[in-house]
């Protein structure tokens, strides 16, 4: 329950009307977070559960905020999902390959008794309301790709 509640502020943005949306999207799909568990074992990962990869998706309707500063928000129930923060990873996007990486800020949006970090990964060209799908390449350890539809 903290967790959807955290996931519902997170992803409030006034301007897009439409956050209780986004918080349910996410929870429907709990099983992508749980089989992220083990930090840092990436490739003891793939060995033993191969057939996961293909439910290995970082999915996310992109707010106007997102939109005009340029990132995709990373919830932080989902960072194991990704390279540790601040680790450059190559996110390749209609063929094109760029690095990104997992970035922080620390935020006192829930008030300043609860100070927090909301995590983040640079991407420009976005528009509200694309859907955004970011995976791990099946083909290629530690390299990540990104879909975006509107
Ligand atoms: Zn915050």
């Amino acid at each position: 329950m903290l967790l959807q509640l955290e996931m519902a502020s997170d992803t409030t943005a006034p301007t897009t009307g439409k956050p209780p949306v986004i918080a349910q999207r996410i929870d429907t799909s709990p099983d992508v977070i749980q089989d992220q568990d083990s930090y840092g074992l990436p490739v003891f990962m793939l060995s033993e559960k191969p057939i996961m990869t293909q439910r290995r998706v970082y999915a996310r309707k992109i707010s106007s905020e997102e939109a005009r500063k340029g990132y995709v928000m990373i919830l932080k129930n989902k960072l194991a999902f990704f390279p540790p923060v601040g680790e450059a990873f190559p996110l390749v996007h209609d063929n094109v390959r760029s690095m990104a990486r997992v970035e922080s800020y620390r935020c006192t949006c829930r008030g300043p008794d609860l100070p927090h970090k909301h995590y983040f990964i640079r991407w420009n060209r976005l528009k509200t309301r694309d859907k955004i799908e970011i995976r791990q390449d099946p083909d290629k350890q530690g390299s990540y790709l990104i879909n975006v539809h509107n």
